[in-house]
């Protein structure tokens, strides 16, 4: 694939790495590629980070026709720069592309820009303890045209923010509620995607869950509002007697790379994984019973949140006495440390820029 590059007048100032936070800074530049139909994916580009021009029409701004990725690159002991599983992520992409009719890109193609742009972007990957560089690949649908259809032009964009530590002061569990009057997806849907729209759907429940003291929300599915679903961007796992208990993917769900990567650790670690349907009634009644030893999302920003309490209408449940579980810190420790390069990589996850 061939691209331009437009040299930036005036770089950024890095900034200090202690006070990161999360999705705030952008880097110098960024790579852009539109689509027009008849033509196909053209006019790849890097260059400076600038806000775009959009017209008021265009067809992403009303009727949300976007897909986007969340992945992060690593800094390494030695100075280098590490990518965890980055395929997979523009492999997702295209899944979801086609589930919103958006022309799917080469995941060869895009992963050949990514690395490109990490190559003049490489002093942004930050080096204190547990920072990243995010990477944010995202496509939205540019059509000047108020009608209703697939749209006729596209524009591809990665942006770069370097990003805090999630947990600097070691994993602290979460308070979840379990929501039962909101859905974020329903059977036949975009549950499976990663699109903008399920999030719109979901802020508001988010709202009300921390207005009471929640972190996020736990969805149930949307036909029986029974069945566990995820929590905000991330997967669910619970420990009960022995065995690792994850929702089975059904569409409604976001298959995660961490939760596959989670899921494969644990086998490596002798841990049985079941992926079934797991209902919150029995999930309580577990619970009641002391058998749910432990409860954790899974996604690329935390890597692991232990979940240290649960609400579901008037029943609460304490998990691990609110602390981080053993097998909670333990996948956590493995995933980081093949990400970052400190333990060998048996599932060939890593790549180096
Ligand atoms: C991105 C995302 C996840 C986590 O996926 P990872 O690939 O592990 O980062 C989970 N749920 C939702 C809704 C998401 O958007």
């Amino acid at each position: 694939m061939e691209y331009s590059f437009t040299k930036s007048q005036q770089l950024k100032n890095k900034p200090d790495e202690s006070r990161l936070g999360f999705g705030r800074i952008f880097t110098d530049y960024m790579f852009t590629m539109e689509y027009k139909k008849g033509e196909g994916w053209h006019n790849a580009e890097i260059r400076p980070y600038a806000p775009f021009m959009l017209d008021p029409s265009a067809s992403v701004l009303h009727y949300s026709q976007s897909v986007f990725e969340g992945l992060k690159a690593y800094r390494t002991a030695d100075g280098g720069v590490n990518l965890f599983r980055a395929r997979d992520n523009f492999k997702r992409l295209n899944t979801s592309c086609v589930r919103l009719s958006i022309p799917e890109i080469d995941a060869d193609d895009a992963l050949f820009a990514l690395r490109e742009l990490l190559r003049v972007e490489e002093r942004w990957v930050p080096s204190a303890p547990d920072t990243t560089l995010y990477i944010r690949p995202t496509i939205i649908a540019t059509d000047p045209f108020l009608g209703v259809h697939a749209a006729e032009q596209y524009l591809f964009f990665i942006i770069l923010s370097p990003s805090g530590a999630y947990y600097p002061e070691g994993m602290a569990p979460v308070r979840i509620y379990v929501e039962d009057a909101f859905v974020r997806a329903v059977r036949g849907g975009v549950g499976f995607a990663k699109t903008g729209g399920n999030y719109a759907a979901s802020i508001r429940a988010g709202d009300i869950a921390q207005e009471n003291g929640f972190a996020q929300v736990l969805w149930l599915d949307g036909v029986e509002q029974r069945y566990v679903e995820e929590v905000g961007s991330m997967n669910m796992f619970f420990m009960v007697d022995g065995e690792l208990w994850t929702p089975a993917l059904n569409g409604s769900i976001l298959p995660g790379i961490t939760r596959d990567s989670v899921i494969r650790l644990a086998n490596g670690f002798q841990i049985p994984v079941i992926e079934k349907k797991i209902d919150v009634n029995e999930l309580f009644e577990l619970g009641a019973q002391g058998r749910v030893r432990e409860a954790f999302g899974t996604g690329t920003a935390a890597v692991i949140s232990p979940v240290g309490w649960l609400q579901y209408r008037d029943r609460a449940l304490t998990i691990a006495d609110g602390k981080t579980g053993p097998i909670a810190q333990k996948l956590y420790d493995s995933l980081t440390g093949i990400q970052f390069g400190r333990q060998p990589d048996p599932y060939h996850w890593v790549e180096t820029l």
